[in-house]
């Protein structure tokens, strides 16, 4: 059963501003949940209705199957009553309090019994691998640490649901990366439904069970990351996922049955023989098809000839930018390739790898 339900959410903060638009989505207990998508989408605005800080203007949100929030039922279950720990941005920390306090400190006003509060905290220095930071203040804590100890304190009360809005954005690009194993070690371990916000693809494909993609309020695809990755609903998915970034080829239909066309286009001579999918298109209609990088080859001969634009070596996989006539070509080579720019090459792919196809104005995917 999911955990978290929301049905036809909306969010107007007025007539013109609309943040969040007939969101439907499950989110199944114990999962790790992404909302994604550039700034301004709608991502916080969904968070904080889902913790109850911020009234939807009509819909339905269930938690545990319960109706924390509905417009029709006059509903509207207040935040602390929601059993959801929320963890925002920037982190804030009680300054004055050590480690060990700023995460009994909830415990006590809820009157747990001491020796139970020692316990617990206990317990959450070990999993938060903050064993001997007990007495130091958050002053004298890395950035990663006091992320830590934010999480444990969330934690102590055992929330049945966890949000999460940008946690690591504060962080170095080290640091963040092995923030991001804690906090997938974390999810293991803890059991716990998060929901975690960010605008960083690469940081919700490598933590999410399921990615919700949102644009402009309004959701584009709510799959696993490998289905966001290899079935991009339209080109908006096509192209927010994926790094380097996909490689998305503007051409023109001039045949009317995609099994029976070989796309020759001039300006980037490479050849499309037959896509697969039997969706007609009409003449003249614009379409882009997606290649993935890593689908593309350098090789010494091969039938598409180039030349190298620019190369952005990084020790264990190099990006190369190529390009054939008018087109550039992102590809991903395993190792350090020393290519210099200018030079000629040649690139191959296979048929079916230039794949999916997306109308050009709509944005809907074809086939
Ligand atoms: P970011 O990644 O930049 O944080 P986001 O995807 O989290 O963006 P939201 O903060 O949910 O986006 O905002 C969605 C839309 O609602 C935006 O257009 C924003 O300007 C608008 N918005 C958010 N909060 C308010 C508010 N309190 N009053 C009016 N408009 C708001």
């Amino acid at each position: 059963m999911p955990n978290i339900i929301l049905r036809d959410l909306v969010k107007k903060y007025s007539r013109t501003n609309t943040a969040v638009s007939h969101l439907d989505l499950a989110i199944e207990k114990n999962s790790f949940v992404t909302l994604l998508g550039p700034s301004g989408c709608g991502k916080t605005t969904t968070l904080r209705m889902i913790a109850g800080l911020e009234q939807p203007t009509s819909g339905t949100i269930l938690i545990d199957g319960k109706t924390v929030f509905s417009s029709e039922e006059g509903i509207n279950i207040p935040p602390e009553k929601r059993g959801i720990g929320f963890i925002f941005q920037n982190y804030a920390l009680w300054p004055q309090m050590t480690v060990y306090k700023n995460i009994s400190f909830g415990l006590e006003n809820r009157k747990w019994k001491p020796s139970r509060i020692r316990e617990r905290v206990t317990e959450l220095l070990k999993m938060m691998q903050l064993e001997g930071y007990e007495n130091r203040y958050p002053a004298e804590l890395s950035g990663g640490q006091q992320q830590r100890v934010a999480i444990a304190r969330t934690l102590a009360a055992d929330p049945k649901i966890l949000l999460m809005d940008e946690p690591l954005s504060n962080l170095d690009a080290k640091l963040r990366m092995e923030m991001r194993m804690d906090l997938k070690n974390l999810h293991a371990k803890a059991k716990t439904t998060i929901v975690y916000v960010t605008h960083d693809q690469l940081e919700a494909m490598t933590l999410s069970s399921r990615i919700a993609l949102l644009k402009d309020g309004i959701l584009q695809q709510y799959g696993t990351p490998s289905e966001i990755y290899s079935e991009p609903a339209n080109l908006f998915a096509a192209n927010f996922v994926g790094s380097p970034s996909n490689n998305l080829i503007s051409f023109t239909g001039d045949n009317v049955n995609l099994d029976e066309i070989a796309l020759s286009r001039d300006e980037m001579q490479l050849l499309f023989t037959p896509v697969s999918g039997g969706a007609a298109i009409m003449n003249g209609q614009k379409l882009v098809i997606g290649i993935r990088p890593e689908d593309i080859c350098l090789l010494a001969h091969g039938p598409l000839a180039g030349k190298i634009y620019s190369t952005l070596p990084s020790g264990m996989e190099t990006i190369i930018c190529v390009t054939i006539g008018k087109v550039k070509l992102n590809c991903v080579q395993f190792g350090r390739m020393d290519y210099h720019i200018g030079q000629t090459c040649t690139v191959d792919f296979k048929n079916e790898d230039a794949f999916p196809l997306f109308d050009a104005e709509t944005g809907d995917r074809i086939a």
